[in-house]
């Protein structure tokens, strides 16, 4: 098997296809992506000088809503991952019960080489590419890995100077003051903690330890509000260490070192290892919340833990799962878990669209009632399948089910296959 996203997403989709007796041409239907736009953003530099980024919005299916979903700045982005992610927008959103498609945009960027204004140059230069493709009744972007408020918006603030119009639905993940949501910044961290104590009950676990991979935006919320709860978290990791101490990591002290340093480099409250060796750390709960790829043929035998929770997208390859699944390790899959954040983007479209605005205690509630339902139905579904195929099936089966049920009703009534 192989590291190539998009076709990972495949597999996933036909596995899920045999267990709902899909046909080849409905299989077909749903893989197609109905349009990828690319092209090569040209962005003044500081210096003077003129640079190149690789850049592309994928938009997946949207038989059920506009298409949603995050755009992401990293050197390792590729159209297969691009395209991969949008495909996976399309079933978390199914799976959530909200009325979006699948869409996902990226740069080739670190954008950590860049000064805050070529940053604002290269978010604008993006928005002048997709704006005849995004709008709130066509495709709604957000954040992803290494974007965030200040960059969605330059982009809304782009497109409506093409437009010539406000629109604040057609970009989520704002900021608050240009009609942004409370709560969205830490929403997909949160949602991840509410999936977490469903699976906890479900599994009738009696105080699990935590690991969690990285500590951007989801990996640091998810931390507070799982130690603030009282789960012990015996590991936390970024790009260089694993920060390990088997009585807990004082997760405030490590995230405020980290913020400081940069690095968790110094930090005293544990003991440091290099930061692959967090998925062989001794802990029930595996929480990958960085890159996909987290897991795959090199490292799956080094696991120790009972479950995953993918709060990262793609975090485990379908070979690694296979593998995994044998030994009896639940993972509950990234469209389950990590949906919080495009749950609460959804509640911003809302609130735009209605110029009607809600308080955090709504949000949180309906965030919490959303993600339960979703974590119970997937449950349910996964339960009711392992009895009727009398074989040993992934969590991940339970929720494609569900979703990928939904999309397919949606494209029937449509007429689209
Ligand atoms: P982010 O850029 O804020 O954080 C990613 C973090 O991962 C960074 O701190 C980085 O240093 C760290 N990292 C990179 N390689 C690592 C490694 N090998 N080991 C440990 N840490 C490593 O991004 P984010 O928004 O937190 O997104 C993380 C994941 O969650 C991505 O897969 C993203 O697609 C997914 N996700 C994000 C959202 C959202 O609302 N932000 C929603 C759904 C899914």
């Amino acid at each position: 098997m192989q590291n190539d996203p998009l076709k990972n997403a495949e597999s996933q989709l036909r596995a899920v296809a045999s267990v709902l007796e899909l046909s080849e041409k409905e299989i077909k239907a749903l893989l197609r992506i109905d349009k990828l736009v690319k092209g090569e953003l040209s962005v003044k530099m500081d210096n003077g000088k003129t640079k190149k980024f690789k850049a592309w919005r994928s938009q997946h299916n949207n038989a059920k809503g506009p298409y949603k979903g995050g755009i992401r700045f990293h050197p390792n982005v590729t159209e297969s991952e691009v395209k991969a992610l949008s495909l996976w927008m399309s079933w978390k959103c199914a799976l959530a019960g909200i009325p979006f498609g699948g869409g996902k945009g990226g740069v080739i960027v670190n954008p950590k080489s860049l000064s805050r204004r070529e940053l604002e140059r290269l978010s604008r230069a993006y928005a002048k590419m997709i704006y005849p493709y995004i709008g709130e009744s066509k495709d709604v972007p957000a954040p992803d890995v290494n974007t965030d408020g200040a960059v969605m918006a330059w982009i809304l603030d782009e497109y409506e100077k093409i437009t010539k119009r406000n629109e604040p639905g057609a970009i989520t993940g704002k900021p608050i003051s240009l009609g942004g949501s409370k709560g969205r910044l830490e929403a997909t961290g949160l949602g991840g903690f509410f999936t977490l104590n469903s699976l906890v009950k479900a599994m009738k676990m009696k105080n699990p330890t935590l690991a969690v991979q990285g500590v951007g935006n989801v990996g640091s919320f998810f931390c507070r509000f799982a130690y603030e709860a009282g789960y012990k978290i015996v590991a936390v990791s970024d790009s260089k260490n694993m920060v390990w101490n088997e009585k807990g990591v004082d997760i405030p002290k490590a995230l405020d070192w980290k913020l400081l340093n940069g690095s968790f480099e110094g930090f005293n409250g544990g003991k440091l290892f290099p930061a692959d060796s967090i998925v062989g750390s001794a802990a029930d709960i595996f929480v990958p919340a960085a890159l996909e790829n987290a897991i795959d043929r090199d490292n799956m035998g080094e696991l120790k833990a009972k479950c995953i929770l993918e709060l990262a997208n793609g975090p485990c390859t379908p070979e690694a799962e296979e593998n995994l699944n044998k030994k009896g390790v639940v993972i509950v899959p990234d469209i389950l878990a990590n949906a919080g954040g495009v749950v609460v983007s959804y509640f911003e479209w809302a609130q735009n669209i209605s110029g009607f605005y809600w308080e955090e205690k709504t949000i949180k509630e309906r965030l919490k009632e959303i993600m339960a339902k979703a974590f119970d139905g997937a449950w349910n579904e996964w339960t009711e399948i392992k009895k009727i195929k009398k074989d040993n099936i992934p969590f991940r089966m339970g929720a494609y089910a569900i979703a990928v049920r939904r999309v397919l009703e949606a494209m029937r009534m449509r007429g689209r296959c």
